[in-house]
């Protein structure tokens, strides 16, 4: 039977776990179930190339880490050590920022009509916050009565496509007037935007045209000074050839159950992470590029990566619990569930493939062809759908690796159903050459 491999780009440190057999062990007899490791360095390094890209050119700017991507501690502490800003969205990712030693200042706050606690936070820290709506700044008009000034950006509707989010042209210019009225309580730092999409160009277009908006808000009174072009940088999690072969051999026989999906996230794409961020600082429209234009008017460039910075910095494990054949191919269960594994929430797959890690007494290797489902009643509870080959039938205590999950995979729907406890998160870091593991707190 056919099948197409998606083998994941790994980094070292990932291929270095799942090989040693010994530490995973440990992990297990320690931790035994489901569980997710993180490595906060490879974050860090993903930090600073986006920091990098902006101070090669001499540009001014923050990286505000989108909060939702992953719940884990730990990219908080490397964010605090390198200086880095949040973005978050919750009066509780608010406090967690506070809590792992992100200043409010370094805070910036997004998402659709905040609370009034969420607001009176931000006012109160000195975070920023992007306003949504004309009913949105009125509220903070009030609540900022009795708190220091509010520092604000103003989210400004996507051009071509239809979004619930940001003002249209006509409410951008009442919001405008309105926040000059209360000019004392309500600082006018900016406009932000978020763009469904990875594609470079009309994030460079954007900034272009709201470069322009900004002068124009200067010459009106205001302090604007920042330009926020939110997340949305790509990621890739396979090589451009198998992604391809992939697609072109793409049918539903390669599905457990013939399963058809509409769309997949593209796993090959580029340019990626810093680089994307590169190329939309190099983009040019008449004289200049947009990283000159931005220097020439001061002002400061916002962005808010969320997976790109995870990119690499995360995978997640499932013990086996059993294998059974379905028809000419089989199903392994595994300790755990779909929900640790988001893109199975969204009528997609999460593709790149899993790796069997074979513990115990070695044995002869004979292929089969499996999908992977989760251990819960549910028909659709399942990991891969896709038919993965493995070297041999994966049996009880053998473990299977999710490569590259710190990307909204692994948390952003976990649920504890059928009272199963959510999967730990375990920080791995090298000490001396050796692998070391401790809890996320
Ligand atoms: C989700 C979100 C982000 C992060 O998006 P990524 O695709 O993970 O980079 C950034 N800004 C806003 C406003 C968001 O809603």
């Amino acid at each position: 039977m056919m099948t197409s491999t998606l083998p994941a780009l790994e980094r070292p440190w990932a291929t270095a776990v799942r090989s040693n057999s010994e530490f995973l062990l440990q992990i297990q007899r320690a931790m035994p179930g489901p569980c997710h490791l993180i490595h906060p360095s490879t974050f860090a390094h993903n930090y600073r190339a986006f920091q990098q890209e902006l101070s090669r050119r001499q540009v001014q700017g923050k990286v505000y880490y989108g909060k939702k991507a992953n719940k884990a501690s730990a990219w908080l502490r490397e964010i605090a050590l390198l200086e880095g800003a949040v973005d978050v969205a919750s009066v509780p990712e608010f406090v967690h920022a506070l809590a792992n030693g992100i200043r409010g200042d370094m805070i910036g706050v997004t998402g659709a009509a905040k609370s009034d606690e969420l607001i009176w936070l931000a006012a109160q820290h000195g975070a920023t916050l992007a306003i949504d709506a004309l009913d949105e700044l009125e509220r903070a008009i009030t609540l900022t009565r009795k708190t220091a000034a509010l520092r604000i950006l103003l989210r400004v509707q996507p051009e071509n496509s239809i979004s619930r989010f940001g003002f249209n042209s006509e409410d951008l210019k009442a919001a405008l007037h309105r926040c000059h009225q209360v000019r004392k309580q309500i600082v006018m730092e900016g406009f932000s935007f978020h763009l469904d999409g990875y594609a470079v160009e009309p994030r460079a277009q954007f900034a272009f045209r709201l470069l322009e908006q900004v002068k124009q808000a200067r010459e009106a009174g205001f302090p604007c000074s920042s330009l926020s072009i939110g997340g949305g940088f790509a990621c890739r999690y396979v090589s451009e050839e198998d992604w391809a072969r992939f697609n072109a051999e793409l049918h539903p026989g390669q599905f457990h159950a013939e399963k058809k999906f509409e769309r997949f996230y593209p796993y090959f794409q580029g340019p990626t992470g810093a680089s994307m961020l590169g190329a939309i600082l190099d983009s040019t429209q008449g004289a200049g590029s947009l990283a000159e234009a931005l220097r020439q008017a001061d002002v400061a460039l916002y962005l808010e990566p969320g997976r790109a910075l995870l990119d690499g910095a995360g995978l997640s494990l499932f013990p086996v619990q059993g294998y059974k054949r379905i028809a000419e191919y089989g199903m392994v269960t595994v300790a755990g569930l779909s929900m640790s594994l988001s893109e199975q929430w969204k009528n997609s797959e999460f593709l790149p493939d899993p790796v069997l890690v074979q513990m115990g007494d070695s044995r002869p290797q004979v292929p089969v062809m499996a999908a992977i489902g989760g251990a819960s009643c549910m028909e659709y509870d399942v990991l891969t759908w896709r038919k993965i080959r493995f070297p041999t039938q994966p049996r009880y205590g053998d473990l299977i690796a999710y490569p590259n999950t710190a990307g909204y995979q692994m948390d952003k729907n976990e649920s504890e159903f059928h009272q199963l406890a959510l999967p730990p998160k375990l920080v791995i870091t090298e000490e001396n050459g050796k692998l070391i593991w401790r809890r996320d707190q």
